[in-house]
């Protein structure tokens, strides 16, 4: 952890100010015109037509450059190239998959989509790390890069199987595929690795029982288990109750029944929505019980689907408040969510984005400087 130099003869005169970790989660609202450029085309590959790369190329470039206006002092590239979304990134254009897989539904009455796979066997059509070396070339502090979780892509697989070849074959494939895209992504450069595990929540809205989430866990730890304990500290996981067109899939549902398992994830790092919740210090209770020592956890300050741009000091109050719960060294700020995790979801303004990541790293800034000293 970085602390200011002590004063001469070692004495503090001050409190050093303590820079406390702040990190985006990823996606940042496109360009209305690469939003209509990416509609009209079936492409699987923008490479495959230059005007659409020319697009990509400038989208990038201005979402980095006004990433690193706010101050961050972590950037991603808005999540441009991200194809459809989030989710479906490594696998858009595959010819083995139809369109009619896992649908999440959102409490507003829309549904998103999985793509179903048809066939095997089962490999990425890409990996994250192609993603960092535009970002890296414009960019001026280091660049953060997100991918999908296996638990994610594990509902690609259909329920009644696939002829000749078995789900567990499948779950194979798909570890080995996840680990080339988090190896790629650190071979491409990036600070951090952010693995996106959104269905957490939502799992146990789909099985109450709470199976299907400790199954979840279980494979998303087989992948981390993969990676050496210094890799891992550099690797997060993300969890929020999702967010398209301002609606949520899974705010309905305790966080208290996710987070103890959310936190058995050999990861170092855990980027853990709390700004639009609406009893914070109860979630903060059940993070201080369950966190491991080693874990930091960046909580989120930021709703992204409150078009209201919270202000600096209610990001320094809310970490704050964090920090009664969490030791200042094991925390760190973020924003609930990524801000369009769907590449037409233009509820939310380029402009508003940024307005509310400068009031994230301003408001974290606030409090470090408050909080210098204690640990
Ligand atoms: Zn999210």
């Amino acid at each position: 952890m970085k602390r200011s130099a002590p004063t001469k003869g070692g004495t503090m005169a001050e409190p050093a100010a303590m820079a406390i970790p702040t990190e985006p989660i990823g996606s940042i609202p496109r360009p209305p015109d690469l939003i209509e450029r990416i509609k009209q085309t079936d492409s699987a590959d923008p490479n495959e037509e230059p005007d659409l790369a020319a697009l990509y190329e400038e989208a990038i470039r201005d979402t980095i450059e006004r990433f690193e206006a706010t101050g961050s002092p972590v950037v991603t590239d808005g999540e441009q190239r991200k194809y459809h979304g989030f989710a479906t990134y490594c696998v858009h254009g595959l010819p083995n998959t139809a369109p009619d897989g896992f649908a999440i539904p959102f409490a507003d009455g829309h549904t998103r989509r999985l793509p179903r796979l048809t066939r095997g066997p089962f490999r990425y059509r890409r990996y994250a790390g192609s993603y960092l070396d535009v970002a890296i070339r414009y960019a001026h502090v280091p660049v953060k890069q997100a991918v999908i979780s296996p638990s994610a892509l594990s509902l690609m697989y259909p329920a009644k199987g696939i002829p000749d070849y078995s789900r567990e074959h499948f779950i194979e494939d798909l570890l080995r595929e996840h680990e080339a895209d988090i190896r790629s992504s650190v071979n491409g450069g990036a600070h951090k690795v952010q693995v996106d595990f959104t269905e957490g929540r939502l799992a146990v809205k789909i099985d109450p029982s709470g199976h299907l989430l400790s199954s979840f866990i279980d494979l998303n730890n087989l992948a981390l288990s993969r990676f050496s304990p210094d890799l891992r500290r550099r690797i997060g996981v993300h969890t929020c109750p999702g967010n398209d067109f301002r609606s949520t899939h899974s705010a309905d549902v305790d966080y208290a029944e996710l987070l103890p398992s959310l936190f058995e994830l050999k990861a170092g790092n855990f980027y853990v929505a709390l700004a639009g919740e609406p009893d914070r210090r109860r979630v903060l209770e059940i993070i201080r019980k369950y966190r491991k020592p080693d874990q930091r956890v960046f909580v989120g300050v930021i709703a992204p689907g409150d078009p209201r741009v919270e202000t600096a000091e209610e990001v320094r109050d809310r970490v704050f408040e964090a920090a009664e719960y969490i030791p200042v060294g094991h925390l760190g700020t973020t924003d609930d969510c990524g801000f369009a995790p769907f590449f037409d979801n233009t509820s939310t303004t380029r402009e508003t984005a940024f307005a509310k990541i400068q009031a994230r790293v301003r408001g974290t800034a606030l409090a470090g400087e408050a909080l210098g000293g204690r640990s």
